[in-house]
């Protein structure tokens, strides 16, 4: 049921421009930086509704406006195109669990793929995995696709109140409160899986403490630039 107003804009509405500008650009950014492949998905949360807009069955790279689909988080259709992603009840139990999250994104990043599957934790080890705890993402165990409203919310439980979880043998699920801290958080946690593979390489990794980590986010002079960064390479597309 969509809650809390009866005008649900549409997905082309001038209300939603902007969000759903950012999230097709989010889409060819993830599929631009390598973090996900012909498959995976973002979603954006409506403002004060119980609905999201995502791709519709469609390759990250590829989307388009008129590939853009807006569900309630029962799976209904509310707008647009009309093949949801498979995997929907990730972004609608999420949501949903998660008042506060504005958008998710679903990869098959290789470098979540390669942890999950590890007896070795993804931690952070660079300033850039400051939004990470020290401990790193958790793994969601459950293995096959997320079709359905309770493997869902068995997903929002393993990711709790944190920024990303891994999808052991699958890829991750990770959040933003704005499209652009979405698209940070998701490009860093494939950089940083990448840079912890190659760390240990070497040998055991001295990884950021708890405490080191909150000498970061309690600088915030250091700009964001994550989101211009990114844009400004789509422009070799
Ligand atoms: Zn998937």
């Amino acid at each position: 049921m969509v809650a809390d107003r009866k005008d649900i804009p549409t997905i082309d509405s001038t209300e939603l421009r902007e969000l759903t500008d950012k999230l097709i650009t989010s889409c060819h950014i993830l599929d631009h930086e390598g973090v996900t492949d012909g498959y995976g998905h973002v979603a954006v949360r409506v403002p004060d509704c119980d609905a999201f807009i995502t791709i519709a069955n469609i390759s990250p790279g590829a989307v388009t406006r008129e590939r853009l689909i807006m569900q309630d988080f029962a799976g209904n259709h509310l707008d647009g195109a009309t093949t949801p992603p498979n995997e929907w009840p990730i972004h609608a139990c999420i949501l949903k669990a998660r008042p506060e999250i504005v958008s998710v994104a679903h990869t098959h990043s290789k470098w979540s793929t390669i942890f999950s599957v590890l007896p070795i934790k993804l931690k952070p080890l660079h300033h850039y995995g400051k939004f990470l705890s020290a401990d790193g993402p958790p793994v969601y165990e459950g293995v096959g696709l997320v079709r359905t409203i309770e493997r869902g919310n068995d997903l929002a439980a393993a990711l709790g109140d944190g920024p990303a979880v891994l999808m052991r043998a699958h890829g991750d699920a990770v959040v933003g409160e704005s499209i652009e801290q979405m698209i940070e958080r998701t490009t860093r946690l494939a950089m940083l899986g990448e840079w912890n593979h190659l760390a240990l390489l070497h040998g055991q990794p001295k990884y950021l403490s708890a405490e080191e980590l909150k000498v970061y986010n309690d600088d915030q002079k250091f700009p964001l630039r994550g989101w211009e960064y990114f844009v400004s390479r789509l422009k070799d597309r």
